[in-house]
C-alpha cells in the first residue's frame, strides 16, 4: 500500500502518541516473530495484517472484543496491542472511530498501515543478530 503524504504524517504523529504510553511502548516482538516477518516478507504480512484487522476488528460487533488478539503468536496480534487496535474500545480511544459500526475499508487499511509501520520500525530497530552477519 502507498500511504499519501497525510497518511504518513498520521502514522508517524501516531507512533508518537503511542510512545507515550508506558503501556503501548513496553510491546516488542519476540525474535521469533521477527524471523517469520523477515521470511514472509513486507507484502505477505501486509496482507496478513489487513486480513486480521478486518476479520477480527472490523465488524460492528466482533466476537470476543476485548479479548479477541492474542498477545503473541504472530506479529500482527503484538503490533495490534502495540498501536491499540487489538479492539474496538482500545481502537474508540486511540483512534476516534466510534464502537457499534463496521469499519470502513479506508479504516481498516489506514489501521494497518500504522500496525505495519510499528512492525517495521520494531524490526529496523532489531537487525538480525551480529553472530549471523558476516564481519
Ligand atoms: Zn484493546
Amino acid at each position: 500500500m502507498v500511504m499519501t503524504g497525510y497518511e504518513s504524517e498520521w502514522v508517524s504523529e501516531t507512533l508518537e502518541r503511542l510512545s507515550h504510553s508506558a503501556f503501548r511502548a513496553k510491546f516488542t516482538l519476540d525474535e521469533r516473530d521477527r524471523a517469520y516477518a523477515r521470511a514472509k516478507g513486507r507484502v505477505v504480512i501486509d496482507r496478513h495484517a489487513r486480513d486480521m484487522l478486518r476479520s477480527r476488528v472490523g465488524d460492528a460487533q466482533p466476537r470476543n472484543d476485548g479479548r479477541q488478539t492474542p498477545w503473541r503468536g504472530h506479529p500482527v496480534f503484538t503490533a495490534q496491542h502495540a498501536t491499540a487496535t487489538c479492539c474496538r474500545g482500545c481502537i474508540e480511544k486511540w483512534h476516534h472511530i466510534p464502537k457499534g459500526r463496521a469499519l470502513s475499508d479506508e479504516e481498516v487499511n489506514r489501521l494497518a498501515d500504522l500496525v505495519m509501520a510499528w512492525i517495521e520500525r520494531d524490526l529496523i530497530a532489531h537487525p538480525v543478530s551480529r553472530i549471523d552477519r558476516p564481519r
